[in-house]
């Protein structure tokens, strides 16, 4: 977590854009059929470890990583690094109001934050009114709640009118910030099984998570 905000610290102080994404394994079992996606994650100027599954492959193939940054983790402690260094920070996307809810959270735990937010959308007929507002914020890091890939494809799609430094997936985080979805406890996430509480919670998913025997298998296989 230290290194990942290390880093995002370091891109605003260069200027942007940079994109962040928070890999989880429906993201690499999604690039390996997406050419697109695969090229967006590949342009990314970092690619966190949003969970075990991917800490895993990872450690298997002689990587050193100290653990899962996830995107719903990373959230509270650069909100404070960004009211720390006077970074102005954006939340886009999840349902109306969901943002603006976070936004206050985060102000109320950081009052000399400036954030602002707006739900917004990944179609185009929304460009206009959010880059309107990402703009007026003068934004130097914007975090996007549109699920993957919608939100790395959107960030790629209009990343040099975005005027941004940092822009960072971070999936559902909002929903889990707020209260409105929970997340599995620590003790089911550092085990490995996030996607076995999503699945009791969120059964629709089931045939998104199909993806994850085949990835577990491909780590496998894969060697060391
Ligand atoms: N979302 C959105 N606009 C859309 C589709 C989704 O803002 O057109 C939001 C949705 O409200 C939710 C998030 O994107 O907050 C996706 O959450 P999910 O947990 O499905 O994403 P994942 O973490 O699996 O990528």
């Amino acid at each position: 977590m230290s290194s990942a905000l290390g880093e995002i610290e370091r891109f605003v102080d260069q200027g942007g854009p940079h994109l962040v994404a928070t890999v989880n394994p429906e993201f690499v079992m999604r690039a390996q059929g997406d050419g697109e996606f695969a090229r967006v994650l590949d342009s990314a100027a970092l690619c966190l470890a949003d969970g075990t599954g991917v800490v895993w492959a990872v450690r298997r193939r002689g990587c050193t990583l100290a653990g899962p940054v996830a995107g719903a983790d990373l959230i509270e402690p650069l909100a404070a690094l960004c009211a720390r260094r006077g970074f102005r920070l954006f939340l886009l996307g999840a349902k109306p109001g969901v943002a603006d809810e976070l936004a206050a959270q985060l102000r109320a735990a950081n009052p000399d934050l400036a954030v602002a937010a707006h739900a917004g959308g990944p179609g185009p007929s929304f460009d206009v009114e959010t880059l309107e507002r990402v703009h007026a914020h003068k934004t130097d890091v914007l975090l996007v709640a549109f699920g993957a890939p919608a939100q790395e494809m959107w960030i790629d799609r209009l990343r040099d009118r975005l005027g941004v430094a940092v822009a960072v997936g971070v999936g559902g985080s909002f929903d889990y910030l707020t209260g409105r979805a929970r997340r599995a406890p620590v003790w089911m996430r550092r085990a490995g099984l996030e996607w076995l509480h999503r699945l009791g919670r969120q059964p629709w998913r089931v045939r998104r998570m199909a993806v994850l025997p085949v990835y577990a298998l491909k780590v496998l296989s894969a060697g060391k």
